[in-house]
Parts: C-alpha cells; sequence; structure tokens
C-alpha cells in the first residue's frame, strides 16, 4: 500500500492542495484547525497498517469487493467495440459512495471524533453515512434541503430507520447548497467532537484527494480484473459520468499516468446546455470557489451559484471538483454531457440489452458510448456507478411503464 501513499502524478494533488491553479482550502477561520489537523493527518492514518486491514476488511465483507468487471456482450455488439461494466452498482447500498463513507468513518474514528456530519441533495451520500454512522455506533446528523427532502421522501426515511438526524435547510433555495452551508456552520460550532463526510471529490484540501484514494479501489481492481480477462490491464478508455465527480475520480486514478488510456467524463446537460436548466460545468462553468475550493462552477456575472438542474439528482450539482476542472484544463480527460432524455433512453437499453437497470447518474455515462468513437478491437471499461432502484419513480413516470 505504500505504493499508493507515493503514488504521484501532475493530476493528483500537489504538495499545497491543488490541482494546476484548481484546488486548495478557502474556509472560515474557525476551521482552521480542523482542516489542518486533517491535512496533517490523513495520509498517515489511512496508509496505516491497522487502519488498511480494517478498511480492505470491510470493503469485503461489508461493502461487498471487489465488485466483478462484467463483459456486456449485447452492449458491446451494439456499440461495435469491447464494452466491460464495472459493477459499482452491486455494492452496498446500491452505489459507489460507500467506499468513501467506509473510509472517512475509519478516519473520524482514528482522530477521536464522536460525531459525524454530512450534507446530501438527493440523499444517496446520506444514507450511504447514516449506514456507516450505524455500523459504528456513532450519532449521525445529516443536512437537507427542505425541499430535497420533501422530493426525496424515500431516502429520508432510510436515514431515518438507520437512526440519523435529519436537519431540514431551510434558507436560500432550501437544496444541496443551502445544506452545505448549514453543514459547514455546524462544524465550526462543534470542531472538536465533529468530523464532517463529505460525500464527493470537493470541498476544501484534503477531501478532494482522500476521497479520490478511498474510491482508487474501483481503478485498482480494473486492473487486476482486466488483466485476468483480456491480458492487458491498461483499457483504450475508461467511461465514468461526473456530478462532483468521486465515482470517475476512482476509476481514472490508477490510469492518470498512462496517456494511452483515454479518460472520459460525462456531465448531465439536463434540457440541454444552453437551455438555462443544465450542470453541464466543463461547458458552463467559471472559476471561483465554491464548497471551500477553487475550481469550476456554474454562476452568475457577480459570482452566484447558479441552480443547476438534472433529472438525476446525484448530478445535479452547480460545480465539479477541483481535481476534474484541472483533468479538463490539461484535456488529460475529455468532457462529454448528455440531457435528461439521453440519460432516459439509455436507462431502457442497458436494462433490455443486459438485464442491468442503472441509476440515472449511470446512465449519463452509458448515453456518451456512441460520441466516443472507439474502435472494434479497442477495450472501454464503463464504470457502473449505481443501480437504478431508487430511481423507480422517475423510469415509472417518464417511460409511462
Ligand atoms: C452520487 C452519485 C453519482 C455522482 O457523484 P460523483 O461524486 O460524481 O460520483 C453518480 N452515480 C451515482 C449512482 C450516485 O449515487
Amino acid at each position: 500500500m505504500n505504493e499508493s501513499i507515493e503514488f504521484k502524478s501532475k493530476y493528483t494533488v500537489d504538495d499545497n492542495g491543488y490541482y494546476g491553479q484548481f484546488g486548495g482550502a478557502y474556509i472560515p477561520e474557525m476551521l482552521h484547525h480542523n482542516i489542518e489537523e486533517l491535512q496533517q493527518k490523513y495520509l498517515k492514518i489511512i496508509y496505516s497498517e491497522k487502519f488498511q486491514t480494517e478498511f480492505k476488511q470491510l470493503l469485503k465483507d461489508y461493502v461487498g469487493r471487489p465488485t466483478p468487471l462484467y463483459f456486456a456482450k449485447r452492449l458491446s455488439e451494439k456499440y461495435g467495440t469491447q464494452i466491460y461494466l464495472k459493477r459499482e452498482d452491486l455494492c452496498h447500498t446500491g452505489a459507489h459512495k460507500i467506499n468513501n463513507t467506509v473510509g472517512q468513518i475509519l478516519l473520524a474514528k482514528a482522530l477521536g471524533k464522536t460525531r459525524i456530519i454530512a450534507e446530501t441533495g438527493a440523499g444517496q451520500h446520506g444514507v450511504a453515512t447514516a449506514t456507516v454512522c450505524a455500523l459504528m455506533n456513532l450519532p449521525c446528523v445529516v443536512y437537507m434541503g427542505e425541499v430535497d427532502i420533501e422530493r426525496q421522501a424515500p431516502n429520508v426515511k432510510r436515514m431515518k430507520l438507520l437512526g440519523a438526524e435529519v436537519r431540514p435547510a431551510k434558507s436560500g433555495s432550501r437544496t444541496l447548497k443551502d445544506a452545505t452551508n448549514e453543514a459547514m456552520r455546524d462544524w465550526i460550532a462543534n470542531p472538536e467532537d465533529t468530523h464532517y463526510i463529505i460525500g464527493s471529490v470537493v470541498g476544501p484540501h484534503p477531501f478532494p484527494d482522500m476521497v479520490a484514494r478511498f474510491q482508487s479501489v474501483i481503478s485498482e481492481e480494473i486492473k487486476i480484473q482486466l488483466k485476468d480477462k483480456t491480458g492487458k490491464e491498461n483499457p483504450d478508455y475508461v467511461v465514468a459520468c461526473v456530478g462532483g465527480g468521486s465515482n470517475a475520480a476512482g476509476a481514472f486514478y490508477h490510469f492518470l499516468n498512462n496517456p494511452l488510456v483515454k479518460l472520459v467524463g460525462v456531465e448531465a446537460a439536463g434540457l440541454g446546455i444552453d437551455s438555462g436548466h443544465s450542470a453541464a460545468t466543463t461547458v458552463l462553468g467559471k472559476l471561483g470557489v465554491l464548497h471551500s475550493s477553487k475550481t469550476l462552477f456554474m454562476q452568475t456575472k457577480d459570482g452566484q451559484v447558479v441552480e443547476p438542474h438534472s433529472i438525476s439528482a446525484g448530478l445535479d450539482y452547480p460545480g465539479i471538483g477541483p481535481m476534474h476542472a484541472h483533468l479538463f484544463d490539461t484535456q488529460r480527460a475529455i468532457f462529454y454531457s448528455a440531457t435528461d432524455d439521453e440519460a432516459l433512453a439509455a436507462v431502457k437499453e442497458l436494462s433490455m440489452l443486459e438485464g442491468i437497470i442503472p441509476a440515472l447518474e449511470t446512465a449519463h455515462a452509458l448515453a456518451a458510448l456512441h460520441k466516443i468513437g472507439a474502435k472494434k478491437e479497442e477495450v472501454v471499461v464503463l464504470n457502473l456507478s449505481g443501480r437504478g432502484d431508487k430511481d423507480l419513480d422517475t423510469y415509472i413516470k417518464a417511460m409511462q411503464l
């Protein structure tokens, strides 16, 4: 594992917490102590033998790793290339998010924290956090916009069943960014005993790097599994959807230094890039500070966050993490976007061709398959970030099932 701690790339974080011009920790004075503690200790803790033993054990026995790498024969025939699906949809709780929350709860314990907070939009990260808090018997408060609490009622019930307290954010647009503000406020008020589990590769340094490292197990497994199946460990393409960017970061991670592996991120175009109802940050975003890091996000002329839109709650985020902003800026990764309608069509296609109902977020990655131009003999690994159970109501309405 010391190989991983040493893993360096011009696309991973530098010693100052930046990815090129992106990243950093733009935090209120009151959080300096917490963030500095994290910055100084996170690598030492997560690469300690004790941590690694427990983390690997839980990923195996609790999360269900390694997740399969599945050769999708009918999908491959349809697109005239060799497509493998990395089955993060088979993780406990139905998506990759649990990889990160398991890592962060172990980190919180190692830091001696006794209380966990999180913010959530769709509730998926809230559920993954409430799950590991139940596992570790730690009290959990999840901030969620009042509007989202209404829109995502089943996930609110799940969190409650798991023992978490869901606190409504009642200010502003009463959605994710307001929940984030509330969580920050809580952390400022409770810096001693509380750890804030951020759910994607966003937020102040070291969160983007830490979350990427926890999710990097995805590409670690892909290498081994692909070698086993095809004789070579590097695919020609890795494709993943990008909300904040954690599943993509995990799928890209161990391929960052190999320019022969093309990295493809897919954002949500909502009703269309120029519709005013979109979340296509690489196209529409500008440089600024969002969620305590310097990155690209959709903003008005005077820098106010523009409310994003996507049919998929997990991609309904106004920015992308600093690592992806850098991958975009340097053109190490190529970014596409898919509309709500294209994503829905991709859900239907994968369900009918492979018997796998994907999450709406994941469907955006699938919707880009015809855009990447992979040749017949080339290998495409698509990160199937989550399963579609949570989206069934949306599918029922949109497809008149
Ligand atoms: C939350 C979520 C995403 C988006 O988050 P990232 O941090 O960009 O990975 C993607 N897919 C699923 C299934 C999700 O739940």
